[in-house]
């Protein structure tokens, strides 16, 4: 007998009903008396659990024993539409096997209603529970979504490397890599660390973005998108930072800010209408366990156009809101995500694009207005999360950049390689940033970053 995922069954009962099936999964709840017995089936592929039903006149008690929560168990039977209430379909077990059992006095999961406070301590069991499922397979097709996207576009993936040698990639503070004994550094005459023994032969880090590589990719190929891990070791110990995360970061040739701001926002919503479509009976479990909204805020999001306003009209409605924020405001600084948010979520209700920021507040490869004062960056912000992307045109004139270079002291032995895609064939072109676990917030209604990525690595943790 062929083994078959329960999401298959429940996505066409009928076409199941009445053979006989075999079902492999993690027990999520057994119960019933002397005649018989239900057992909720999982086996990670939807949210939904599967139900067999055990008739005591074939099964003894001993046999039973080992099918307690968290055990894993095959399972044939008949399947057969459902007498009782909460589901169509349901297996009549005719045989089972245990397959590894879970002692009910320390399984870490055996009560339900754990908060996700503790699950983030038993980070290596919570993808079993129910909230962690379903975050997982909506984090999954999201990163389908986007292959698929780019895909249709005519876009390339684009392999970016992970560790650089370039420490002024300008979105933050990098971790360093290196094979040196660090208990015995080897010095140069003058005192220094001699780099020339390290493994690379010079200092190397990880890298906190893909996109000066990802110019070289576009002034070639034309449109790029790159998609992986991104290291920053910010002691930023917030709902929204990670120390390590995914980023998706499209870059295209001849692409001017307008262009990019209608790309960033056609991307977004096709990302969370994939999941909408493809992910409904998560994101309801979701909406139903932690934020009743949920569904109504993905679909508005989806429906409305995004407001598009500079920097400057944005901090002089933040000015005259006569709100208190915590963070002063005034033109020249850095947005805090409750200035972002306040935007969002109390004066235009809608996600909101900044566009033209101050240079000084802003990476260097942005390219400069005629006022010099502002650069051509653009922010996509969200409600609940306030910043979800950043990017920006480039700055495609090989004088203006060379001469920002040098007033912001960036070495030029790390940016000679990107310096010559303005030195040849230079075109206009801009690309951005999203970061995936802040999209993935988004859709899951989650509401710390740390419960939507299998793994996380923040400050003082990195356990599993
Ligand atoms: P923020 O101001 O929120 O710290 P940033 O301006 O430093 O973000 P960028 O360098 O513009 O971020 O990175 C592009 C995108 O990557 C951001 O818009 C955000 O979605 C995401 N991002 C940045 N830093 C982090 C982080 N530490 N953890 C998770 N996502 C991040
Ligand atoms: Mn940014």
């Amino acid at each position: 007998m062929q083994h078959v995922k329960i999401a298959r069954i429940f996505a066409d009962p009928q076409k199941h009903i009445g053979k006989n099936v075999e079902v492999k999964g993690w027990v999520r709840t057994r119960r019933g008396n002397k005649q018989v017995q239900f057992v909720a089936l999982n086996d990670g592929s939807s949210i939904n659990n599967l139900q067999i039903v055990f008739d005591m006149s074939k099964f003894t008690d001993d046999e039973m024993k080992q099918i307690t929560t968290g055990a894993s168990i095959r399972v044939t039977g008949s399947l057969v539409e459902s007498m009782g209430k909460g589901q169509v379909c349901e297996v009549q077990a005719a045989e089972f096997e245990v397959y590894g059992t879970a002692d009910p006095l320390t399984y870490p999961l055996q009560k339900k209603g754990h908060t996700l406070e503790f699950l983030r301590e038993k980070a290596h069991l919570r993808p079993r529970t129910n909230t962690f499922g379903a975050v997982l397979r909506v984090r999954s097709a999201l990163a389908f979504a986007i292959h698929k996207f780019f895909n249709e576009k005519g876009f390339f993936y684009l392999h970016t490397p992970l560790i650089t040698a370039s420490d002024c990639e300008g979105a933050g503070a990098m971790f360093q890599v290196t094979t040196l004994p660090l208990n015995n550094l080897p010095k140069t005459e003058d005192g220094q660390v001699d780099y020339s023994q390290d493994f690379f032969g010079k200092p190397t880090a990880l890298t906190v973005s893909g996109q000066l590589e990802g110019e070289l990719g576009a002034t070639a190929l034309g449109e790029i998108y790159t998609f992986g891990p991104t290291f920053r070791a910010e002691n930023s110990n917030t709902p929204r930072h990670l120390s390590e995360f995914w980023m998706i970061e499209p870059e295209m040739a001849f692409y001017d800010i307008n262009d990019n701001m209608a790309l960033a926002e056609e991307f977004i919503k096709y990302c969370i209408s994939y999941a909408l479509d493809h992910c409904k009976d998560d994101i309801a479990f979701l909406a139903k366990m932690y934020d009743e909204d949920l569904e109504n805020r993905l679909r508005f999001v989806v429906n409305s156009d995004f407001v598009r306003l500079t920097y400057t009209e944005g901090v002089k409605i933040l000015e005259e809101s006569g709100h208190k924020f915590e963070f002063p405001v005034y033109w020249g600084a850095d947005l805090q995500s409750e200035h972002e948010r306040f935007l969002v979520e109390e004066h235009f209700k809608k996600p909101v694009i900044l566009t033209d920021y101050p240079k000084e507040i802003k990476a260097f490869y942005m390219k400069q207005n005629e006022d010099g004062k502002t650069v051509r960056a653009m922010d996509v912000l969200f409600p609940k999360i306030g910043e979800i992307i950043g990017g920006s045109e480039r700055e495609a004139d090989f004088d203006k950049l060379n001469k920002r270079i040098e007033e912001l002291n960036i070495p030029m032995k790390d940016m000679w390689w990107y310096l010559d895609t303005r030195r040849f064939g230079s075109v206009p072109h801009s690309g951005f940033g999203l970061g995936f676990e802040r999209l993935v917030l988004f859709v899951t209604g989650m509401t710390n970053i740390r419960d939507v990525i299998p793994f996380p690595r923040t400050p003082k943790n990195a356990e599993f």
